[in-house]
């Protein structure tokens, strides 16, 4: 029997290239290894439904195709260490796992604050175990929370804090406005005024330096010097890269693992990297290798990689159009949805107003060069179906050169 095809990383990702390894012809085995002890899940409502207690955390599973029934699983479970040159990977239990192709699908953890100061009160949201013990201390009556980072996570869980019934909610973050990197200034103005209209407090254009309290936190110290209450501190300041594992193999792991156009890593076509820890060159764009953390990368990476490494074990070589997925992302907060297209980051410094008004439901589109990129809706559903038809023409845009 052949060596299986080992999955490192047992979530979205993992499950979604097993499946695709299945459809592009792959019927040798498959292991997926995880270090969690669940079945793959969902994340987005760890920050939203779920956390706000609006849907059962039953809910979040994902449910694997039948064409991976044959699949073996190995949770609780993690990759300790890779040998790319031997084809193996070594788990935490001591097993040496020979590998005919390995897909890295691990993904990544939330990165922490050091800051001096107790740990206990002080919040992540990633898993399942985070979302609990999150939901757990924001259903305490009259609490304060300090959510430190205005990125998606940090204004979605802000969001849900309010609507949970917390006494005070205040985000923090060094940036001048939530959601700056990806929205661009524009829009991201009007994101305040909705979270500020709907209770959230800002503080923005000032760090965290320190947290009080003895043995559970009491308050957040900023590099402005002010202190604010707090009994729950979320900390949504980005997240590190899972490979670790991956050392000692000559690999650039400087943020997540470095593919080419293929998703292929380290040169080898054996070796395939996929999801959130994956950082490929999207020949949509300007072919500059970026990881992406939307929750539409996982199936599209996991199609192109699992047929790239497919078509290699079965010594079947085709020549495969470069990766050029079409990122969406999606963020529901308080009773609006950010819905985006494209790579409006890259446009950010043009954007203009497509339709709608900013106080209202609307649709801006960023442009490079004057060329359509990407466009965010921000407001109810018809703001998001109105992003959803420029699908199409972001889809015939010519790529851009680096
Ligand atoms: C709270 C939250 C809300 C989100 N909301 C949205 C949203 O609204 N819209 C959107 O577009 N995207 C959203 N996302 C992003 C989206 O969920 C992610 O892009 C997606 O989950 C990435 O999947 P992945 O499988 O690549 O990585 P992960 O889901 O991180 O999976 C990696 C898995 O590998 C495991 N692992 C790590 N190291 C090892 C090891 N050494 N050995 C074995 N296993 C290992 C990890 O524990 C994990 O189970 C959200 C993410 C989070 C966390």
């Amino acid at each position: 029997m052949s060596a299986p095809i080992v999955v490192a990383g047992a979530s979205m990702a993992g499950l979604r290239a097993a499946e695709q390894l299945r459809a592009a012809g792959w019927d040798g085995p498959v292991t997926l290894v995880g270090d969690e002890p669940h079945m793959p899940y969902n994340r987005p409502p760890l920050s939203k439904e779920v956390l706000a207690g609006k849907a059962p955390f039953e809910s979040l599973a994902l449910r694997p195709r039948a064409s991976v029934a044959d699949a073996e699983w190995r949770l609780g479970t993690r990759v300790t260490a890779a040998d790319l040159g031997r084809r193996t990977v070594e788990l935490d239990d001591g097993t040496v796992l020979p590998y005919g192709g390995l897909v890295v699908a691990t993904g990544m953890r939330p990165r922490r604050l050091h800051c001096p100061g107790p740990l206990a009160g002080r919040h992540t949201v990633r898993t399942l175990a985070d979302a609990r013990g999150l939901r757990d201390a924001l259903t305490r009556p009259g609490v304060r929370v300090v959510v430190v980072g205005a990125g998606f996570i940090g204004c979605e869980v802000a969001a849900t804090a309010v609507a949970l019934g917390a006494a005070e909610v205040t985000v923090v973050d060094p940036l001048p406005l939530p959601m700056v990197v990806p929205l661009g200034e524009l829009l991201a103005e009007a994101l305040l005024r909705r979270h500020e209209q709907r209770g959230v407090r800002f503080a923005l254009g000032t760090g965290v330096t320190a947290f009080e309290g003895d043995e559970h936190v009491t308050g957040v110290v900023l590099a402005d010097g002010r202190v604010l209450s707090a009994d729950v501190v979320v900390e949504s300041v980005g997240s590190v890269a899972n490979t670790e594992w991956l050392e000692g193999n000559g690999l650039d792991l400087t943020d997540g693992v470095l593919t080419d156009e293929h998703l292929r890593v380290g040169g080898r076509p054996d070796v395939v990297a996929v999801g959130d820890v994956a950082r490929f060159p999207n020949a949509r764009y300007d072919g500059v290798p970026r990881r992406v953390e939307h929750w539409s990368i996982p199936a599209d990476t996991a199609k192109h990689a699992a047929g790239a490494i497919a078509a290699h074990l079965a010594g079947t070589e085709v020549a495969l159009a470069p990766f050029a997925p079409l990122p969406t992302f999606w963020s529901d907060q308080h009773d609006f949805r950010v819905q985006s297209f494209g790579a409006p980051a890259l446009g950010r410094d043009d954007v203009r107003v497509l339709e709608g008004d900013l106080d209202g439901d609307v649709l801006a589109g960023y442009h490079t060069g004057g060329r359509l990129v990407g466009v965010v809706a921000l407001g109810g559903r018809a703001a998001a179906a109105a992003a959803a038809r420029y699908r199409a023409e972001l889809l015939k845009q010519p790529t851009l050169t680096a």
